[in-house]
C-alpha cells in the first residue's frame, strides 16, 4: 500500500514516508473563529478528514496524530466582539464570541462527517510557546524589537544561509522581487519592508499578555507565529504534513516555516505542504457583497452533512471546485441509492478499487467512480463509503430524515396508501391512479411488487 502525496515546496507528487510510522503528524491550519463557517472553509476541514481516515488506515488508528488549531485571537474578533456585545467589557465579549463561534463550527463539522482531530489546541493557550520560539528568533538575529513590536527579518534569515530554507521556496518567490515590489509607505518601526510581525502591542481594553523579554509593554501575538507554536507543542519541531487552502500559502506558511526552521535551526518543518483550491458558488467568487456567501449552517438546514460531503469530493482537492445546486441535488440522489444499497449491510472491507485511487494523491473523483461501480457488491460499497466517512445512520433514519426535510406525513401517507390497496382490490384503478397522482404531487413516489407497496421522498 503506497501512498503518494503532492507537495507544495518542491511541486511534485512523492511517496509519502513518515518520520515515525508509530506516530504520524499532521497539523492544518483551522479556523479564526469570529462567525458562521463557509462552505469554503468546510473544504480543507473535509478533504483533511479524508487525508486523516486514510492515514489511520494505512498505520492504524493508534498511530496518527492530527493537530487542527482555533484561532482565538484576531482583530476581526475583537470587531465582531465589540459590535454585538457593546455593553460588555471587550474580554468577556470576546469570549462569547470565540465561545458561541467554536461550539458552532463543531456542530457544523460534525454534520459534515468529520472526525474531531486527535488535539485542537487554541492560540490563548500557547502564548507562552510563542513567546519562546520569539526569544530564539530574537537570540539568533532572525527577529528585533522596536517600538514595542517584534518584527522577522527574511533577509537576515537568507543572508544566514546555514541548513535553513529559502525564504520564497515554498511559494515560489525571489525575496528580491519581494523586497521591489514591496510598498513603500512601510510602518517607521520595520528595518526591511518585507519583515512581518511577531509580536505587537496592544490597545487599551484589548487581550494582551506578557511579552518576549526585551519588551516592557504587554502586547499580543501576530497570526504566523500561533501556528508555529501549536505545531511544536503538540507535533515537535519537524513533523510530516502541514495542510490549509491555497491562500495560505502566502504568507502565511511561508512565514511559519521561516518562524520554525530559523528558531529550531533546520531545513524543514514539515515534510509534505498540502494545500486545497478554492471553491466558488455558481461559477462567481464567494463574497457578502455578492450576495452569494453560503455558510454550512444554512446549508444543513436544507441536506444532510453527508450529501455536502459527498458534493465536496467530488472533486480532487487541489482543482478549484464550482458549488452548484444541480451538482449538490445529484449528490442526494447518489447518497439515497447508496444509502438504500450499503446503509443496513455488513461492512466488508473497502474496496482495492476505492483504496487506491485514494492513495494516489487522494484523487476522490475516481475513488467515487469506483463506488458507482460497487453498487453489486453491497459489503464492498458499505466498507468503502464508511472509509470515505459516510453512512453515519441507518436506511431507515436517512429516508425518515427527507420525510422531515421534505415535510411529508409519513401517516398520511400511509393512509392513502391503504386507500389506494383498497381501491385497487376492488378494481378501481381510477381512483387508484388518482391517489398516485395526489402522493407525487407530494413529492412521493410509490412502487408496487408482489410483496406490496413501498414509498419514499424523491428528490
Ligand atoms: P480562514 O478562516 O479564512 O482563515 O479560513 C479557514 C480555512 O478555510 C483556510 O484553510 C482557508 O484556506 C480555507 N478557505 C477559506 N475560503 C475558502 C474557499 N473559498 N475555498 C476553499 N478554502 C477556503
Ligand atoms: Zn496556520
Amino acid at each position: 500500500m503506497e501512498l503518494r502525496l503532492y507537495d507544495t515546496l518542491t511541486r511534485e507528487k512523492r511517496p509519502f514516508v513518515p518520520l515515525d510510522p508509530r506516530n504520524v503528524r499532521m497539523y492544518v491550519c483551522g479556523p479564526t473563529v469570529y462567525d458562521f463557517a463557509h462552505i469554503g472553509n468546510a473544504r480543507p476541514v473535509i478533504v483533511f478528514d479524508v487525508l486523516f481516515r486514510l492515514l489511520r488506515h494505512a498505520y492504524g488508528e493508534a498511530h496518527v496524530k492530527y493537530v487542527r488549531n482555533i484561532t482565538d485571537v484576531d482583530d476581526k474578533i475583537n470587531d465582531r466582539a465589540a459590535r454585538d456585545f457593546p455593553g460588555l467589557p471587550l474580554n468577556e465579549a470576546i469570549r462569547k464570541v470565540t465561545e458561541e463561534t467554536g461550539k458552532q463550527f463543531h456542530a457544523d463539522v460534525d454534520a459534515l462527517g468529520c472526525l474531531r482531530p486527535s488535539v485542537e489546541p487554541r492560540a490563548t493557550e500557547h502564548i507562552a510557546e510563542m513567546r519562546e520560539i520569539i526569544e530564539k528568533l530574537i537570540a539568533g538575529g532572525f527577529a528585533y524589537a522596536a517600538e514595542d513590536h517584534v518584527l522577522f527579518s527574511p533577509q537576515a534569515m537568507n543572508a544566514a544561509n546555514a541548513g535553513l530554507p529559502r525564504y520564497g521556496a515554498l511559494s515560489n518567490r525571489s525575496l528580491d522581487e519581494m523586497i521591489a515590489g514591496a510598498r513603500v509607505d512601510v510602518a517607521p518601526y520595520k528595518k526591511g519592508n518585507t519583515d512581518f510581525v511577531l509580536w505587537k502591542p496592544s490597545k487599551p481594553g484589548e487581550p494582551s499578555w506578557p511579552s518576549p523579554a526585551g519588551i516592557n509593554a504587554e502586547g499580543r501575538p501576530g497570526w504566523h507565529i500561533e501556528c508555529s507554536a501549536m505545531a511544536w507543542k503538540h507535533l515537535g519541531e519537524h513533523f510530516d504534513i502541514h495542510g490549509g487552502g491555497i491562500d495560505l500559502v502566502f504568507p502565511h506558511h511561508e512565514n511559519e516555516v521561516a518562524q520554525t526552521c530559523c528558531a529550531f535551526h533546520q531545513e524543514r518543518m514539515a515534510n509534505y505542504w498540502m494545500h486545497n483550491g478554492f471553491l466558488q458558488v455558481e461559477s462567481e467568487k464567494m463574497s457578502k457583497s455578492l450576495g452569494n456567501f453560503i455558510t454550512i449552517h444554512e446549508l444543513l438546514e436544507d441536506w444532510p452533512g453527508e450529501v455536502l460531503r459527498l458534493n465536496m469530493l467530488k472533486t480532487h482537492y487541489r482543482s478549484p471546485i464550482d458549488w452548484t445546486l444541480k451538482s449538490v441535488e445529484e449528490s442526494a440522489r447518489t447518497l439515497d441509492d447508496w444509502y438504500r444499497v450499503a446503509a443496513d449491510v455488513v461492512p466488508g472491507e473497502p474496496a482495492a478499487s476505492v483504496v487506491e485511487p485514494l492513495l494516489d494523491d487522494l484523487n476522490t473523483p475516481l475513488a467515487i467512480a469506483a463506488l458507482h461501480g460497487l453498487r453489486g457488491e453491497a459489503a464492498a460499497l458499505a466498507g468503502s463509503l464508511r472509509l470515505l466517512g459516510f453512512l453515519s445512520e441507518s436506511a431507515a433514519q436517512w429516508e425518515s430524515r427527507k420525510q422531515r426535510a421534505s415535510g411529508v406525513d409519513a401517516a398520511e401517507v400511509e393512509r392513502l396508501l391503504a386507500e389506494r390497496t383498497a381501491a385497487r382490490a376492488r378494481k378501481d384503478f381510477k381512483e387508484s391512479d388518482r391517489i398516485r397522482d395526489l402522493l407525487a404531487g407530494m413529492g412521493v413516489a410509490i412502487k408496487d411488487s408482489k410483496d406490496g407497496t413501498t414509498w419514499e421522498v424523491a428528490r
